[in-house]
């Protein structure tokens, strides 16, 4: 088994381009540059199809006679890519066979030690279309907008976590070299002690084979199995899923019980945001005389950054980064030392990102880049 694979938080299938919206693609991205990095061949990529906002969608589709579900999901996720290509090692979804087959596994066995219960609780259902809703005031009905509820009992999945330990902790979060923002550990704490994991949705992973008729999975708890059982089919035992120090405070909690299996332990890469409208701008590649390195910068470069500047990049930083990629680019050797090179290697392994912005270090993986053939191809010779 191989130790460390990155892959990318599973990002929501919502109306954008990656093409419009490359931050998005940060975690992928991420993912890509470590994993070739490390001499990895490509994995899938991931994406989180257990949406509220996908239900609504597939609703109110006109074709939703004749265009499936499912369907529906994959021609939006293929579309995100245009006019790219499609991912080299392919996409998954967090309702894939694989994903539903791994999460009732792992389901039945959380249940069997106790980790995980089956309880009648008392729940808001709409009185029309019986969406599940908080226990919190009432209020229109968040998936057909009627204004009636009632309160009712019905058995749910529940992850009680007064007996389990802290939901996050340091050795959650995978890196060394930055301390991860402490405010993480503070958002993941503070969920509810009785996490509620079963959603009345009309896609994801059924949970009538448990006993919870018309329920299916929480997606915050899903796009765990999702890394999982795309780690297991590359048979990597330390899945490391990229996601932005946000998402992983809202999603921790929820993931908490899901994120061992077998030999298999997943933990988090943390990165923060990129300001990518301050980095599209054609005029600081001019200023800069950097054209020639303008898709390197935007698309690799900076997700690498993203995960040494875990609170975000600055848009102030954006022109010095730039600077220094570009004389990287120009300084980068034919043969990388072979020192150099499996330090690099190693510190990609652990995830210590302070190299990215040590001249030499980012000369020697540009270079280490070029040898193989990166997600965007070779780039030598390129204008
Ligand atoms: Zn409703």
């Amino acid at each position: 088994m191989n130790s460390v694979v990155y892959f990318n938080g599973p990002v929501q299938n919502g109306d954008f381009t990656f093409a419009q919206r490359p931050g998005k693609a940060a975690g992928v991205r991420l993912a890509e540059a470590l994993n070739a990095l490390l001499g990895l061949e490509p994995v899938p990529h991931l994406w989180n199809t257990v949406t509220l906002a996908g239900d609504l969608r597939h609703r109110r589709a006109a074709d939703r006679d004749t265009v499936g579900r499912r369907q529906r999901e994959q021609e939006a996720l293929v579309a995100k890519y245009a006019p790219g290509p499609a991912p080299r090692g392919g996409l998954r979804t967090d309702t894939d066979h694989q994903v539903s087959c791994l999460a009732l596994e792992m389901t039945k066995e959380l249940l069997a030690d106790g980790t995980l219960t089956v309880r009648e609780l008392p729940v808001r259902l709409c009185t029309r279309c019986g969406y599940l809703a908080g226990m919190g005031t009432a209020g229109h009905c968040r998936s057909c907008g009627h204004g009636d509820s009632q309160v009712t009992r019905r058995p749910l999945l529940v992850f009680d976590r007064t007996a389990h330990g802290p939901v996050l902790g340091q050795d959650d979060v995978h890196g060394t070299g930055a301390r991860p923002p402490s405010h993480l550990f503070t958002i993941a704490h503070h969920a509810p002690q009785l996490l509620v994991l079963s959603r009345t949705r009309d896609h994801g992973v059924d949970l009538a084979p448990l006993g919870l008729e018309g329920m299916v999975l929480d997606p915050r708890a899903g796009l765990h199995v999702a890394v999982l059982a795309a780690a297991r089919e590359v048979g990597a035992a330390w899945p490391v899923m990229t996601v932005t120090s946000n998402a992983a405070a809202n999603v921790a909690a929820y993931g908490a019980p899901f994120r061992r299996y077998g030999p298999m332990r997943l933990r988090y890469a943390l990165h923060g945001k990129i300001p990518y409208e301050s980095a599209a701008s054609d005029r600081l590649y001019e200023v800069h005389r950097a054209r020639a390195v303008k898709d390197l910068f935007t698309g690799w470069y900076l997700p690498l950054c993203a995960a040494r500047e875990r609170a975000g990049i600055s848009a102030v930083r954006i022109p010095a980064l730039l600077k220094l990629l570009r004389r990287a680019h120009l300084a980068r050797p034919v043969d990388p030392p072979g020192d150099l090179l499996t330090d690099l290697r190693h510190r990609a392994a652990t995830g210590d990102m302070r190299w990215v912005t040590d001249a030499r270090a980012l000369a020697c993986a540009l270079s280490a880049r070029e040898d193989t053939s990166g997600p965007m191809g070779p780039t030598r010779g390129a204008p």
